[in-house]
Formats: C-alpha cells, structure tokens, sequence
C-alpha cells in the first residue's frame, strides 16, 4: 500500500528518497521547480543531465517520459526529471499528464526508493488549471501498481494545497 501525503512547502527541502522534478525537455534547466531544484542542488545534476542529453536525449527528453540524476546537495538520492505537457484548451493532454506520474513511479521503482515528492507538474508556466492537474495526480498516483511507501505531493502555495486536499478526501 502506498501512503499519499499532502505538505504545504518547497519540494527542495523534502527529505525523501527521489524528488521530481518538472522539467522542461531541454533538461538543461528552467523556471519554477526546476530553477529552484537546480539552485539548490548544485551542479552536480545539471552536469548529469547534459550526459543525458548527450547520450540519450539529444532530441530533449520527451513530454510524459522521466529520468533520474543525482540530487547533488539536495536532501535526497535522486532527482526524477519528467516533462509535463503545455496546457491547451483544443486538445486534451491528461494522458501526458497521467504518463507523467506513472513514469516517474516506475522510474523511482526501479532505482528501489521508497518515498517520493512531487509538485503539481504542468500547473506553473505550463498552465494546467490546478482542478484538472489535481484529479490526475491524485487518481494516477491511487492507480499505480508501485513498491513506493510514500508519495508526497508538495504544493507551493496554500490554494493549491487545499485543492489537492479536496481531491484527496
Ligand atoms: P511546469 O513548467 O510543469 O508548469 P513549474 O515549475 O512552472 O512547472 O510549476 C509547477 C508547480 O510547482 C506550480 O504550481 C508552482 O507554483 C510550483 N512550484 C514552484 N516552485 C516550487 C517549489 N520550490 N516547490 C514546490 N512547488 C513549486
């Protein structure tokens, strides 16, 4: 059984096994939870990610797909980088959203972490109403078939927590 929990805060000062990060397909860094992760976990994750683009993502890391670095200084043993879709109102991209979550699920099961943090992935410059971005984080998360004890939602801001927390009850 995997324990959700809700935490008010900044993902970067999570203790937890893996911490995701909302990456853009780049990987060479961003804004918001990746510009935040990137400072305050040093180097040493930018410099894995340019490895990865070097060697497998060359065409940047597709939008739904997740991969693991170190955390650097971060309190944790990895970072997961997964790229949610842009938000549009003509096309409907939960799926990518969904693939997100599981992704980075399976990801954190391979490396055997046992807790881990994510943000609202797609809900900063990429839009995604908070209501819509809830409901599949929540459901993706309860549906996953995972060895993680842990998952933990970390929500920036009080208004998003509580529309997690409404999702969740
Ligand atoms: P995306 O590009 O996927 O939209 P963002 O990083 O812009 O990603 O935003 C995703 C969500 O993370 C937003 O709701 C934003 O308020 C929140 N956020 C920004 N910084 C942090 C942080 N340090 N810890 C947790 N959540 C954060």
């Amino acid at each position: 059984m995997t324990t959700i929990e809700l935490v008010q805060g900044d993902i970067t000062r999570q203790s937890v096994d893996a911490i995701v990060n909302a990456a853009n397909s780049s990987l060479l860094g961003g804004g918001g939870v990746d510009g935040a992760i990137h400072r305050r976990g040093g180097p040493a994750i930018l410099e894995e990610c340019r490895k990865l683009r070097a060697s497998r993502y060359g065409k940047g890391l597709p939008t739904g797909h997740a991969v693991a670095t170190t955390a650097g200084d971060l309190d944790a043993r990895w970072v997961i980088h997964t790229v949610g879709p842009v938000f549009s109102a003509t096309e409907d991209r939960s799926a990518l959203l969904a693939s997100c979550y599981r992704e980075s699920l399976r990801v954190a099961d391979e490396l055997g972490a046992r807790t881990v943090a994510f943000p609202a992935i797609s809900t900063g410059v990429y839009r995604y109403p908070m209501e819509d971005a809830a409901r599949i984080a929540v459901d993706t998360v309860r549906a996953a078939k995972t060895d993680i004890e842990e998952v933990r939602f970390v929500l920036f801001d009080e208004q998003a927590y509580e529309v997690f927390a409404r999702r969740l009850r």
